[in-house]
């Protein structure tokens, strides 16, 4: 018989077997790359997210904790809110540089909403 707390921890916590399939759990440096202000580690980063099959699962959950900063579900966070876009500290460059360039990794749709009401 489950104890009493084991019974209100199964009934009280939200389901996260999700993470076991999810990309960055094998992905060399995770912790350094998803929240690193190199923007190379950043694009690096959401190229991992851009594959990975629980990605709407991890932006719902970063969305609903605000996460105050890292890489979440393909979008960069900061205080909890979402970028557009992530620059290089400093005036921008005329022509970006390559290591600028971020992949685009598209919210999903049942998101859109509540990723919008929380981009910077
Ligand atoms: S979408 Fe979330 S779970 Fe998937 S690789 Fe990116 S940070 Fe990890």
């Amino acid at each position: 018989m489950p104890s009493l707390v084991a019974t209100q921890l199964n009934t009280s916590l939200p389901d996260r077997s999700w993470e076991d399939t999810a990309a960055c759990r094998t992905a060399t440096n995770a912790a350094a790359i998803f929240f690193s202000e190199d923007l190379g580690d950043i694009a690096h980063a959401k190229s991992i997210c851009a594959d990975c099959v629980v990605l709407a699962e991890c932006l719902e959950g970063a969305l609903d904790r605000r996460e105050p900063w890292g890489v979440w579900g393909g979008q960069v966070f900061l205080n909890g809110r979402m970028l557009a876009v992530k620059r290089r500290r400093g005036r921008p460059p005329k022509t970006p540089r390559p290591g600028d360039l971020m992949p685009v990794v598209s919210v999903p749709a049942h998101l859109a909403e509540q990723a919008r009401r929380l981009t910077a």
